[in-house]
């Protein structure tokens, strides 16, 4: 019987590459609608008015590693039988499951924000936050923090770089922003976005609604477009309520499973207390092979070996348009261009081996 990966991104694709690296032979099937995936960390370019993200050909890439790929999404999953059901309505059996179906924008976690902000962090709302921008909104806020602050900050350090006629606000979303990143790194935000004509306010949001974010001080922010980015809510809807937990994600232990014959990887995962998932790409990448050993583990009756390592650091390294900052526990390790140097190589080096077209 087939090991089965649920998923059509990242997560999903890494660990299918490294079971395939792993044991050529293991049955591997990738339950998937997607044939490629966006390289959504360059999404923050859009807005700013530049290009569409790189697409990486997950399908060709599965195909030359031999990996089978149903075009279909899970609906369910009987855990006792070992059976997911489709969409289509068909059923899949398995004898080992890795859920790699990511999270989406949380659009219900701050109260007004569904129908009063666009969620870039999912790319449909991106293109129209780079629209409204075109047809010449001149006020925008974004608001970032929760599960990632990176993306938000970067949005709007991206937009107040190269969009010099849209006055930008970037708010501190859930209020965390100087305990994550220290007084340092945010003095020196805080500078940063003064220089480029915007403004960085740390004041918790409580809601949104006419065209305002009401901050929990008291203050409005008013503004054409109010983007957030993002709380996150996993995408698990088809598993049993059992392994959900908060926000919709599922516990997995250090060896990234979630219950026998289930593994987890990516952003549908939360860490177990004591443990830190490096920022999400990296925790992918990091994690990938470590899942894919457990997996070929488990199919010979061993048990998982540890994955996450206790005590790993709360990193931070938002690229800040021709800056960026790296920022270890609080701490602002390093600024300028070196930080956006280092991780531009990596993204490329990684793009590179992906078959990534621009
Ligand atoms: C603007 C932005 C900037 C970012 N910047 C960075 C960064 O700088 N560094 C970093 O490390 N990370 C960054 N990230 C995060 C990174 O892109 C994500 O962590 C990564 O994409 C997660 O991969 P994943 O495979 O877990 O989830 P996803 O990429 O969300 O993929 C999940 C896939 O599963 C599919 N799926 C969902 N449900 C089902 C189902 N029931 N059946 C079948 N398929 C299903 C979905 O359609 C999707 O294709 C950024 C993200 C955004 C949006």
């Amino acid at each position: 019987m087939s090991v089965v990966i649920v998923g059509g991104g990242f997560g999903a694709l890494e660990v299918a590459l490294a079971l395939g690296a792993a044991d050529r032979d293991i049955p591997l099937r990738v339950v998937a609608t997607e044939t490629s995936v966006l390289y959504r960390p360059w999404l923050i370019h859009l807005p700013a008015g530049k290009r569409k993200p790189p697409m990486i050909p997950s399908a060709r890439l599965l195909a030359r590693a031999g990996v089978e790929v149903t075009a279909d999404r899970a609906a369910s999953a009987d855990l006792g039988r070992r059976v997911i059901t489709l969409e289509s309505g068909a059923e899949l059996p398995y004898q080992q499951l890795v859920v790699a179906t990511g999270a989406v924008s949380d659009r219900d976690r701050v109260p007004g924000s569904r129908a009063g902000a666009l969620f870039p962090c999912d790319e449909a709302d991106a293109a129209e936050l780079a629209t409204r921008i075109d047809q010449g909104a001149t006020e925008v806020a974004i608001v970032f923090g929760w599960e990632r602050p990176g993306p938000g900050l970067e949005y709007a350090a991206w937009i107040a770089a190269h969009r010099r006629e849209v006055r930008v606000a970037a708010i501190d979303g859930d209020g965390t922003l100087e305990r994550r990143a220290g007084l340092k790194a945010t003095a020196w935000l805080r500078q940063l976005f003064e220089s480029r004509g915007a403004r960085l306010l740390e004041g918790r949001v409580e809601s949104i609604g006419d065209g305002q974010v009401s901050l929990a001080n008291g203050e409005s922010v008013p503004a054409e477009v109010i983007a957030i980015a993002t709380p996150l809510r996993g995408c698990t809807d088809w598993l049993p309520t059992e392994l959900r937990g908060p926000n919709n994600r599922i516990a997995v232990d250090a060896a990234m499973a979630v219950a026998p014959g289930i593994f987890a990887i990516g952003d549908v995962v939360s860490a177990p207390d004591g443990y830190r998932l490096p920022p999400a790409l990296r925790s992918i990448q990091g994690t990938s092979r470590g899942v894919a050993a457990n997996v070929v583990r488990a199919r010979r009756g061993e048990l998982p070996l540890p994955v996450l390592k206790p005590g790993m650091p709360d990193m931070m390294g938002p690229d800040l348009a021709g800056t960026a900052m790296l920022v270890r526990d609080g701490r602002l390790v390093i600024r300028g261009r070196l930080p956006l140097l280092l991780r531009s190589l990596g993204e490329r080096r990684y793009l590179r081996s992906r078959d990534a077209t621009y």
